[in-house]
């Protein structure tokens, strides 16, 4: 059977990301968080835009202060006074200085802050009681970044600080990639929704809410196709209107090897190519990877854990690729310390659910609390971390290290 590593291999082999051409909106800044940008983006502006006091002090010429003294002050005769946001006037002669503020710009013909600790004044009169170094406490014009460079590549996902960043350059149109389209649906004759009334044997469909949920959470636009029957001809309308409306399709369910489950079927005689049906992992197994013609096809399983655990191991990267992230969308390994007992059969690669804890500053794995049961979807509620016992590792003690998958971004 598959590899994790090699099933892994195979989808990323296969990613093709949105086309940088065609699939671009134009948003305001405040709009584009979260979202990824399709063009690299560059400023006119220069950061900073002027030559500019890192202290409140006084702006001097370096050559008139270097043999400054507490015991030898050198006085300079104040010409201006200089607050942040107001143009200075005064070009500084030698023997001058202008009293500055933090964020104002630097006057003509001075070099150097001395700080304000470091001086007495009286009226127009500043005492400078030690010598500066050149160009001290003076941001430069550039000095962080300089306009017609890059300063974003195309596929940076912008978060608070990348817009606060583009807002100082007053980028303030921004083009990102649209957002990824997948469309959801769920299989089964035993699935009702959560408002129908639950009869015998019955159960709620509730992977569709989480993987709508966990699309929109990576900043893709879920496709909720609902419930479909374990009946064929149902099941190939839905798979068809998926693949003409979406760039990515997850089902759930009906990937197994029992008499209900159609889908790998019906995904071969629609012409999808199948790339592989199962993998080496627990939960999870059963999962069936497929492409058409630009649209991806993920096979669920249809057990809640197993559900999301293949999408946070596969799914997840996929749809961060696909976006157009071109950085960091592989999944996101720590080893830490293990706080529980983990145990595996040692034949399949396991996926634990759990919990990191912050113990004194060092993150700590401890292992949901109810039955491990792939069934047992109330296990999630505990998880914000998967640990993974690799194929041959049987038990991991208390105390000892595991590699974990962190499932926030
Ligand atoms: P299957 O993979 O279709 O054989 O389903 C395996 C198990 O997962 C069965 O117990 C199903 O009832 C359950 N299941 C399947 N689909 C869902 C779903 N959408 N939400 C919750 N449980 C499901
Ligand atoms: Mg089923």
């Amino acid at each position: 059977m598959l590899l994790v590593k090699d099933a892994e291999a195979i989808i990323f082999n296969l990613l093709q990301p949105l086309d940088q051409k065609q699939d671009i909106e134009v948003v305001d800044l405040l709009n584009g968080h979260n979202r990824i940008l399709a063009n690299p983006v560059i400023s006119r502006l220069d950061f900073p835009h002027w030559d500019n006091s890192a202290m409140d002090g006084f702006a001097v010429r370096y050559g008139d202060v270097k043999e400054a003294r507490a015991e030898n002050p050198i006085i300079l005769e104040v010409v201006e006074e200089i607050p942040a946001g107001y143009q200075p006037k005064i070009t500084i002669q030698p023997g001058q200085a202008a009293r500055i503020f933090t964020g104002a710009v630097m006057p003509a013909g001075a070099d150097t802050v001395v700080m304000q600790e470091r001086t007495r004044w009286e009226e127009n009169r500043v005492f400078i009681l030690a010598a500066p170094q050149f160009q001290e406490f003076v941001r430069h014009q550039g000095d962080f970044y300089q306009g017609g460079n890059e300063l974003l590549p195309s596929g940076t996902r912008l978060t608070a600080t990348e817009i606060a960043v583009l807002g100082a350059v007053q980028c303030n149109k921004l083009s990102v990639f649209r957002r990824l389209r997948v469309a959801i649906f769920s299989t089964g004759d035993e699935l009702v929704t959560p408002e129908q009334s639950l009869q015998p044997g019955q159960i709620v469909d509730s992977n569709q809410l989480a993987l709508a949920a966990l699309v929109r959470e990576l900043g893709g636009e879920p496709l909720m196709l609902g419930i479909v029957k374990d009946d064929p001809k149902a099941l190939g309308e839905i798979i068809q209107y998926a693949i003409a409306h979406a760039d990515l399709v997850l089902s759930s369910g009906g990937v197994s090897v029992g008499d209900y489950d159609y889908i790998d079927g019906i995904l071969a005689s629609l012409g999808a190519e199948i790339h592989f049906r199962a993998v080496q992992m627990r939960p999870g197994k059963p999962l069936t990877f497929a492409t058409f013609p630009n649209v991806l096809y993920f096979g669920l399983p249809g057990n809640p854990v197993s559900a999301l655990v293949s999408f946070w191991r596969f799914v997840q990267p996929t749809i961060k690729r696909l976006s157009g992230i071109t950085e960091g969308y592989k999944p996101m390994w720590m080893k830490v310390r293990s706080r529980s007992e983990l145990k595996s059969n040692g034949k399949l690669e396991t996926y634990i659910c759990g919990k990191l804890h912050l113990i004194d500053g060092v993150y700590e794995f401890h292992q949901a609390g109810g039955n491990h049961s792939s069934g047992n979807l109330i296990n999630l509620t505990q998880t914000n971390a998967l640990a993974i016992l690799p194929v041959g590792t049987t038990l991991v003690s208390p105390q000892q290290e595991v590699l974990i998958l962190a499932l926030r971004y």
